[in-house]
């Protein structure tokens, strides 16, 4: 049986899949559309990251199909219904690169509610901004308010904990009842609250109709002056627009982005140039660490699902003889 694997995979978890498939690993053809869709043509396996659109018109060329690995959580770039109208299997690898987003928050959070390390230049050319640095905020006792409170916003949760911080979020999915509240500590709030409350907002949320659009002009205006907003779910959540101005006001003390409307960024974006902003390429799951985690999960999951497959036929057929 075939795999194609398209974009960036731990190589251990490539030859671990090599011993039992033909594999096709290449971190680039996600780049090659015509090749990408001829190898499909005979394979039963896909594995992907975040970038390969796994739409009706790359499955037409995929008539073997049967399974879809996602190297990562969020399934926007996979038409989940078209392929569970064809029977092919989507498994993402929940869980596996949560520690690394959660980190990736508190350490954000923690840079730029200080706002005192990103002085490297000035210090080097010989200033000594000391004055203007010597206001930067502690993380203990300041409220973070999380927007979605699943896998990653449990886990941010438990370290903001940890830090001393005061816990808020708001889930729609789970009422104020839940056992989950008193688990983890946090609060639970509305989504004005939580924004009109939280020194710092980050955001755990899929991107749907409902969360496009959510932290817009007005909810960005009302968020505590000085605070902090954090986006490391999904781009079109943030109006980019509305917080490059918030930043330049000096309304909120800072930014971190990990996720954009347009990714890369677009020549000439809003946010070029914008003080007090942290900009990273869509890494906060991605660290050494839990590319191994995704990627033997993953390498596991659709092999099982394969083979699985293969034995659930074989012994069909199996049957099918001895009636
Ligand atoms: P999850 O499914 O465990 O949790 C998402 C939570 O959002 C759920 O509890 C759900 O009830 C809640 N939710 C749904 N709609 C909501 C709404 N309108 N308002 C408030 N809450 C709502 O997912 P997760 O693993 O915690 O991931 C959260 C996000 O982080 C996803 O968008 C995922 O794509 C993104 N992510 C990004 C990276 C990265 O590298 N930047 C890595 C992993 C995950």
């Amino acid at each position: 049986m075939k795999i194609v694997i398209s974009e960036f995979m731990d190589e251990q978890s490539v030859d671990e899949l090599r011993q039992r498939f033909d594999v096709v690993y290449d971190p680039k053809l996600v780049d090659k559309r015509e090749e990408l869709l001829r190898q499909l043509g005979d394979a039963q396996g896909l594995v992907v990251r975040n970038r390969t659109q796994v739409r009706p018109e790359l499955l037409a060329c995929a008539p073997q199909l049967r399974v879809v690995g996602r190297l990562g959580v969020g399934l926007d770039n996979i038409d989940v219904p078209a392929c569970e109208a064809r029977g092919i299997g989507v498994i993402p690898a929940t869980g596996a690169n949560a520690l690394a987003v959660a980190e990736y928050v508190i350490a954000s959070a923690m840079v730029l509610l200080r706002g005192s390390y990103l002085s490297s230049a000035s210090v080097a050319a010989g200033d000594w901004p000391r004055a203007q640095l010597s206001e930067g905020r502690e993380s203990a006792g300041k409220t973070l308010g999380l927007v979605g409170f699943g896998g990653i916003g449990r886990l941010t949760a438990q370290l903001a904990k940890a830090l001393g911080m005061q816990v808020v979020a708001y889930d729609p999915m789970l009422d104020a009842g839940s056992p989950v509240w008193t688990a983890t500590g946090a609060r639970c709030a509305s989504l004005d609250q939580l924004v009109a409350e939280a020194d710092v907002v980050s955001l755990h949320v899929p991107l749907t109709d409902a969360t496009r659009g959510l932290m817009n002009a007005e909810r960005i205006g009302r968020m505590k002056p000085g605070a902090v907003l954090i986006n490391t779910a999904r781009g079109g959540i943030v109006d980019e627009a509305a917080l490059a101005q918030a930043l330049q006001g000096g309304r909120l003390a800072g930014a971190a982005l990990d996720v954009f409307e347009d990714e890369p960024l677009p020549a000439g974006s809003v946010l070029a140039g914008v003080p007090n902003l942290i900009l990273t390429p869509h890494i906060g799951g991605v660290t050494k660490e839990s590319n191994e985690r995704v990627s033997a999960m993953i390498a596991e999951r659709v092999a099982e699902h394969l083979l699985g497959a293969t034995t659930t036929e074989q012994s069909c057929q199996h049957l099918a003889l001895q009636t």
